[in-house]
């Protein structure tokens, strides 16, 4: 990873090698293959193969962060329409030593490129392609919370990202939320319907608390129709990593 580029007191610009965010996500790549004994096992690791050196070849991952007072990310949070009366992240927020805004994206090529693949009708390919990057976008999140970490390090506190469109934080919290951050400057912009360009692009606010401020019990109104309970994994993943120092 290229060493954070301070371009101002409060806020900083990174950039990750695609090859190095492939490597640090090959264990959820190696997830879409099939078993040993599949008729199919040859062909998609072929195809797994195919589409990480298309990935390295168009993804050019980068990303900001900027630091915010937790008056100030209220005041995003809380924006008309932004999020539900009861969320999650308000009550994580309680805890939080630092907080700070983020984005991060792959840049345009690697959607054009998966766009370019299921236009040719390499459905296999194109969703291969597609699946890596998710996951790498998702680990491109999980850098900028560790270079903030890493600028303003709390023994004990963890940050992890939060982003609207999950947990209460509504999508149309992303208008405040690009209001307060300006991320243009890595190419990331913002359509009517909140929807980010880039595609493989994340938004949303890195949150350095305790580790039991991220462990809350998932029994908020969002919570009721939720299928995947994915906070629940990420805070197993939170004190693995902390225990692993
Ligand atoms: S249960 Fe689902 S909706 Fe509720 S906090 Fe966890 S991930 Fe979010």
């Amino acid at each position: 990873m290229r060493e954070a580029t301070a371009v101002g007191p409060e806020r900083r610009r990174f950039e990750v090698p695609a090859a190095e965010l492939l490597q640090a996500v090959a264990a959820s790549v190696r997830g879409l293959e099939t078993g040993a004994d599949s008729p199919m096992a040859e062909r998609v690791s072929s195809l797994v193969g195919e589409a990480g050196e298309a990935f390295v070849a168009a993804a050019r991952p980068r990303g900001l962060w900027q630091r915010i007072s937790r008056a100030a990310f209220e005041e995003v949070l809380h924006a008309d329409g932004a999020s539900e009366p009861a969320t999650p992240l308000a009550q994580v927020i309680e805890d939080a030593a630092e907080l700070a805004l983020f984005a991060v994206t792959l840049g345009d090529a690697i959607a054009q490129r998966v766009a370019h693949l299921f236009a040719a009708g390499d459905l296999a390919g194109g969703y291969i392609l597609d699946q890596i990057a998710s996951q790498a976008a998702d680990e491109l999140a999980q850098r900028a919370a560790r270079l903030f970490e890493a600028a303003a390090p709390r023994a004990g506190s963890a940050a992890l990202p939060y982003s609207p469109g999950y947990c209460g934080w509504n999508v149309a919290g992303q208008h405040s939320l690009f209001a307060a951050l300006e991320p243009a400057e890595i190419g990331i912009s913002l359509n009517d319907s909140c929807l980010m360009q880039p595609l493989k692009s994340v938004s949303g606010v890195l949150v350095l608390a305790p580790l039991a401020a991220h462990d809350f019990s998932p029994a908020f109104p969002c919570c009721a129709g939720c299928a995947t309970l994915d906070c629940r994994e990420r805070v197993a993943a939170l004190a693995a990593r902390l225990a692993a120092g």
